[in-house]
């Protein structure tokens, strides 16, 4: 078992926020592709997906949280690029997209508009 890093903590917490308000289901998505104890290849998400994604209210508004707690805004790394890419298909298909270094931010954000009249780019 490894341990749980800051953004581990942070996407923990910040999944455990927004299923405490009401109308949000958010869950942790992993990317990326590991090796099973078995020594398979096990598939997660598609890379650049979002830490945390889940649905808000009674129409189904996708959204999807990136926890961020270490790479900083403009980040060139591979992680980050892909990042950058799957944040614009999500937006461009209506999907509600946010980065985010703390629950207060992501509490914040969500308070002031929620997921269905968002238009966070
Ligand atoms: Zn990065």
């Amino acid at each position: 078992m490894r341990k749980r890093n800051a953004e581990t903590s942070l996407t923990h917490d910040v999944i455990a926020a927004l299923n405490a308000l009401p109308g949000f289901l958010a869950w942790r998505s992993q990317a990326g592709v590991v090796k099973s104890r078995g020594g398979g290849w096990v598939h997660l998400a598609p890379a650049g997906t979002a830490d945390v994604v889940g649905l808000y209210g009674p129409h189904g508004v996708f959204f999807a949280v990136e926890t961020k707690a270490s790479h900083p805004d403009a980040c060139k790394c591979k992680t980050c690029v892909a990042q950058r890419a799957w944040a614009e298909a999500v937006v461009a298909r209506g999907g509600k997209y946010m980065r985010a270094r703390s629950v207060h931010a992501v509490l914040r954000a969500l308070a002031e508009v929620p997921p269905d009249r968002m238009a966070i780019p």
